[in-house]
């Protein structure tokens, strides 16, 4: 991996103009040759708060400390060199008006400009909290404050422990679960866009996984698709348990909108997938009733046009290089910090110089953008009083009616969607969370509502403001 002299122009510049005003010991980076390798020995510089991930709960922490005190000498260690939004990509695959690739893609030197925090393009490779360093693939990082922000990663492994490195690979290349930002969206984008007639299926993963009326809401937006572009053919839902996020509001939507197109299975274990005869080998369980333990088990396959392969989540692998304590659960969530003091934090439990957000916290709040951002304001609050050398307790903001508002859009014409609304609490040495789900239209007694509709494209246009502004 080379280091450009743009990717250290972009950081180097803003952390040397902060280290001068706030006194800590980071130096101007001697400027490499373009194309000349920097190995992880490579000391880049140091900074007061380090964050890994630019995206919603990453920038959100950035943006907000620069807010508090503009004085904070704040870098970003971001993989990806452009922004692009999980949140309304399915909208995008719907084919919905106006909403294209491009409506998902921002440009990250535009929140830099507007927030004055610092940026490095390369991939987190190592992290030393011993001697307070981030290794990257560019060279390494040293930091007072380290915040981890780096989101989900598919666990193939977890849930298919005989496939080998290639068959995983495999299922990255040709069915892409299209949950990380990054090329997946693009290439299910030109999967949907060039398909013919024939079904598509998802699949929808047992334990946590990230946004969970997302596969549910890609349903609708296919099927809307396939309506709008006259193909024929079924979406066809694999879902591994029986649980169904905003459930009544998505199957009154599928029965009126998508009636025998969107068909929902419920407890369907993936066995196997040929990737190449495009055919997928699942057990489906059927349960007598709420008693029953044992159920039914029937094998069958399934032929596809398209997969969307959403397979088991797990954290990032950024967290156990850190080494901080994680849940015993598939995902390994952060454990989190709490004291007599600070009963609610998102300090990790390991390590005081470091914290985390967004979907890798192991509170119980919903793993979404719009939980990020109001994580990443709370994480923001409590490093700027640390570094102020006061005191903030996350506790002290809850209860917090509406901390996450999600919108799905379920339906093209008219543009109708759904919502669930959160209230975030303590509970006990945690952030624990109670969700809702109101009927969009009261009138004709129905979940979904074009005001709905028109709230999912203002939320979208009111998140990236609060990125990227
Ligand atoms: C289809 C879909 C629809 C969704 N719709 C909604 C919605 O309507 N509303 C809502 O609130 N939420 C929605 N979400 C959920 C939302 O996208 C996530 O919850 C949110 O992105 C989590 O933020 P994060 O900061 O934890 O992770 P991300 O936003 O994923 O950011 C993590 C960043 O870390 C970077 N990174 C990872 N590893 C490394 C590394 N080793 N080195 C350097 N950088 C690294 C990544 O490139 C990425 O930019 C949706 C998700 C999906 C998939």
């Amino acid at each position: 991996m080379n280091i450009s002299r743009r990717d250290l122009f972009k950081f180097a510049g803003i952390s040397a103009a902060a280290a001068a005003i706030t006194g800590c010991s980071t130096k101007a980076f001697d400027p490499l040759p373009a194309k000349v390798a920097a190995p992880a020995s490579v000391m880049l510089g140091k900074h007061q708060v380090v964050i890994i991930g630019g995206g919603f709960g990453g920038l959100t922490v950035a943006k907000e400390l620069k807010k508090i005190d503009p004085k904070f000498d704040v870098a970003i260690i971001e993989k990806n060199d452009s922004f692009m939004s999980c949140p309304f990509s399915n909208c995008n695959l719907g084919g919905i008006e106006g909403v294209n690739l491009g409506t998902l893609t921002h440009d990250y030197s535009q929140a830099i400009e507007a927030n004055g925090y610092g940026m490095l393009t390369a991939v987190v490779t190592g992290i030393d909290r011993a001697a307070k360093v981030v290794h990257t693939s560019k060279g390494s990082v040293g930091y007072d404050i380290l915040v981890m922000a780096p989101g989900i990663d598919y666990n193939y492994k977890g849930q298919f422990p005989t496939w080998d490195a290639t068959k995983i690979a495999k299922a990255k290349r040709l069915t892409p679960a299209a949950l990380v930002p990054g090329g997946e969206h693009i290439a299910l984008d030109r999967m949907v866009k060039n398909m013919e007639d024939g079904d598509v299926v998802i699949t929808v993963p047992a334990g946590k996984y990230r946004c969970p009326p997302a596969p549910f809401e890609r349903a609708s937006m296919i099927a809307n698709y396939m309506k709008k572009e006259g193909i024929k053919g079924k979406v066809i839902i694999l879902n591994e348990t029986a649980e169904v996020a905003k459930g009544a509001a998505f199957k009154e939507s599928w029965k009126e909108i998508n009636a025998g197109v969107v068909e929902h299975n419920d407890n369907c274990k993936i066995v196997d997938v040929d990737f190449d005869k495009k055919e997928i080998t699942y057990v489906q369980t059927v349960f007598a009733n709420k008693e029953d333990d044992e159920g039914v088990k029937t094998t069958k396959t399934l032929k596809y046009g398209i997969f969307n392969f959403i397979p088991h989540n797990m954290s990032n692998p950024v967290i156990e290089m850190s080494g901080v304590a994680t849940t015993p659960d598939g995902f390994k969530k952060v454990k989190m910090a709490t004291s007599a003091e600070k009963p609610v934090s998102f300090q990790t439990a390991t390590d005081v110089s470091v914290y985390a957000v967004g979907d890798v916290v192991g509170h119980a709040i919903p793993p979404s953008g719009q939980s990020a951002i109001w994580s990443g304001k709370e994480c923001a609050k409590e490093i700027a009083h640390v570094l102020h050398g006061k005191s903030y307790s996350v506790a002290s903001a809850l209860p917090y009616k509406s901390a996450n508002v999600c919108y799905s859009m379920v339906n093209g014409n008219p543009e109708e969607a759904i919502m669930v609304n959160h209230e975030f609490m303590v509970v006990g040495p945690v952030i624990g969370s109670k969700g809702s789900v109101p009927k969009g239209d009261t009138v004709n007694d129905k979940f979904r509502s074009t005001g709905l509709g028109k709230a999912t494209r203002d939320w979208y246009k009111g998140a990236m403001r609060d990125l990227f502004s």
